[in-house]
């Protein structure tokens, strides 16, 4: 459940994110590697790595890696790496969806050919997000997105209203 302190507190958070203009993806997720200050990698993640796993966010030491599903549309890819993104605003600490497939653990060692396979597995083996870090991370995504149409029309358009509403959150909006 996201309260109401909750969505007011990610609300600011994206308000003050540096959402390029146009919007784009891309272009947000190199404003916030160059906020943070490290680079953050956006991949695929190898088929079958995870059956459950649309996306990933990997914390290394010296950036960020966020892993998406090969075969999706790319209104569904920028949505996973928003929803990573979420993640990582948030300071969520899960750092992988879902426990890691062991078939898929290769695979991701490939891919990420500077990381050893156990280190890999440890990876994808840590907690799982709470329900709750999830509809936060889902909520970041959606924010994003709303307040970047809601900038493009230069008006304040009823979707975010409709968005509070639609978490029962409607006081909390206004
Ligand atoms: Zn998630």
């Amino acid at each position: 459940m996201v309260t109401r302190r909750a969505y007011r507190k990610w609300r600011a958070l994206v308000e003050d994110l540096p959402l390029p203009e146009p919007f784009t993806v891309p272009d947000l997720v190199a404003a916030v590697a160059a906020r943070r200050g490290r680079p953050i990698d956006i991949g695929t993640l190898p088929g079958g790595a995870s059956a459950q796993t649309c996306g990933v966010w990997f914390q290394l030491v010296d950036r960020d890696v966020i892993l998406v599903e090969e075969n999706t549309s790319s209104f569904h890819r920028d949505h996973i790496v928003l929803h990573e993104l979420g993640h990582m605003l948030c300071d969520h600490r899960g750092g992988a969806d879902e426990q890691g497939r062991g078939d898929g653990i290769a695979a991701l060692a490939r891919l990420l050919p500077d990381l050893s396979p156990d280190l890999v597995r440890r990876m994808l083996n840590r907690t799982a997000y709470t329900t709750d870090e999830e509809q936060e991370a889902e909520l970041v995504a959606s924010l994003i997105r709303i307040t970047a149409e809601a900038r493009a029309q230069r008006a304040t358009p009823g979707v975010l209203g409709n968005l509070a509403a639609a978490l029962g959150l409607d006081r909390a909006a206004r």
